[in-house]
């Protein structure tokens, strides 16, 4: 498929919807089988809720001495570990918040720990790279050592989230002391050139125009031409329920025609992931709007405390696949190259 700017991605947006997702659901073969979508069971594990980052977003967070305010033993983030394993999952996320408490020697003894104990049974998503700059800055030593130091406790994978919208204007609205563009995609271009796995994002529905959306886009597709360090992209939708921004909650329209148009602007991003945890059980729909991957995820604080539904019986979850005429194939984590 020949590569499309950002002026043609506006036109393909409104273009009709049957051949938006037939080109996207065309391109999505190229890359899996028709027909069949792969995925893991996984668990974000929130291991904090202490931030000061106070994202209009979000209504996880606690300010540092509020009270609720908490951060999770060893012996609670094993316990959520090993239901994972239990019902089969393979994939832990550990995102939390900018808790200024907590310095580098924290989570180099929680990766170290949890690679002591599962080894290759489970795989780490560790902090996103807009916590790491954070730790970085509070622990007063640079991102790149900071990266080294989780690298050799055991951290592979950096996920993208913290991304948001990636245009200076809705970083200002929604997350202001969370860095710039510019730092978040250098962050990332550090993580990838020591070799940590990473993977992209993006979450629509604050309010953000189309031409947002493919900035956003074209910021993650240029570093990828440079590094091709991003193993899948995922998109998701804000979630509004008790967030001091409010807001209404985007439609499941807008959503797959934001993955299909991501699956034809990303032509370097292998793998479209759709997003089961603010889409429930219309998850699959995104399976053949341009994804071919999904998570099944047992826990979300973040997106559930506001508003996110979820489904932790996996069974139920492929049953709504194979409803939609799609064979769920259970894979392994994404390897490193
Ligand atoms: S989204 Fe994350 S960084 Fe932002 S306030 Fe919530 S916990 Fe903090």
């Amino acid at each position: 498929m020949k590569r499309i700017d950002s002026k043609q991605a506006l036109n393909i947006w409104e273009s009709d919807w049957t051949s938006l997702r037939s080109q996207s659901h065309e391109a999505r073969c190229e890359h899996y089988p028709d027909g069949q979508a792969s995925y893991v069971v996984m668990r974000i594990v929130s291991y904090t809720n202490v931030c000061v980052a106070d994202c209009s977003y979000c209504a996880f967070y606690r300010r540092p001495n509020d009270d609720g305010a908490y951060v999770l033993s060893k012996e609670d983030i094993f316990s959520k570990i090993d239901g994972l394993l239990a019902v089969g999952g393979s994939v832990v996320a550990m995102e939390g918040g900018f808790n200024p408490k907590l310095k580098i020697e924290h989570y180099e003894d929680l990766f170290a720990s949890v690679r002591k104990r599962y080894g290759d049974k489970i795989e780490i998503y560790g902090s996103t790279i807009v916590e790491v700059i954070f730790i970085a800055k509070s622990s007063r030593i640079s991102l790149e050592e900071a990266l080294i130091r989780l690298k050799e406790a055991g951290l592979r994978w950096i996920p993208g989230g913290g991304a948001e919208i990636l245009t200076d204007a809705w970083r200002a609205k929604l997350s202001p002391k969370k860095y710039s563009v510019k730092d978040y995609i250098e962050g990332m271009r550090v993580a990838q050139k020591l070799g940590l796995g990473t993977t992209a994002t993006m979450v629509i529905g604050f309010g953000e125009t189309v031409a947002d959306r493919i900035e956003h886009l074209e910021h993650i597709r240029r570093l990828q031409d440079e590094t091709g360090g991003f193993a899948s992209f995922l998109l998701w939708t804000y979630q509004p329920l008790n967030t001091p921004m409010g807001g209404s909650l985007t439609s499941n329209d807008d959503y797959l025609r934001s993955v299909a148009l991501s699956r034809l602007y990303l032509d370097n991003i292998p793998v479209i992931r759709a997003s089961f945890l603010t889409q429930y059980d219309k998850g699959p729909e995104a399976l053949t709007a341009g994804a071919h991957d999904f998570d099944i995820p047992l826990e979300d604080q973040v997106t559930q405390l506001a508003g996110a539904k979820i489904e932790e019986n996996v069974d139920r979850v492929l049953e709504w696949v194979k409803k939609s005429g799609i064979t769920p194939q259970k894979r392994l984590p994404f390897s490193l190259k």
